[in-house]
């Protein structure tokens, strides 16, 4: 694995679980074990309900784009062989949203409720990324 020169996500107790689950391919949130809400980022308690009790649930990791932006400047040095990029906000079918990248698909040709599905992306050996791509 090449040295990775990108901005790392900041694991916090809170996150650990999430990041935990990335590592293993697996998209999981906390999902209120009271009223079956899922939120993202996480919480101690539920938004919805204000529930202590929850779980990482597994989502289908399935969405639609609800909005992106291409960027065509390198606002860190390890974008600059990628630019022009896109970072896309996916609205999840359980509900929350994620901020993450499209791959498969030209920036151009990127449509909003365009549906897509997570996959992931091992960075370093200690961070595997979701990202997203066309769902046929
Ligand atoms: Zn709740």
């Amino acid at each position: 694995m090449t040295e990775y020169k990108k901005p790392l996500p900041y694991i916090t107790d809170l996150s650990k679980p999430y990041w935990e689950f990335a590592k293993k391919h697996e998209l999981r949130m906390q999902q209120c074990n009271k009223c079956r809400n899922f939120w993202y980022p996480p919480s101690f308690v539920c938004p919805s309900c204000w529930s202590r009790d929850f779980q990482w649930a597994q989502l289908s990791g399935r969405g639609k784009v609800n909005s992106w932006v291409v960027f065509h400047r390198a606002y860190y040095p390890g974008f600059q062989d990628e630019v022009p990029y896109n970072v896309i906000e996916v609205q999840l079918d359980e509900g929350p949203r994620l901020m993450s990248n499209l791959v498969g698909v030209k920036n151009e040709d990127i449509r909003e409720n365009m549906p897509v599905e997570v996959f992931f992306e091992d960075v370093t050996h200690e961070v595997a990324l979701p990202k997203f791509r066309p769902r046929r």
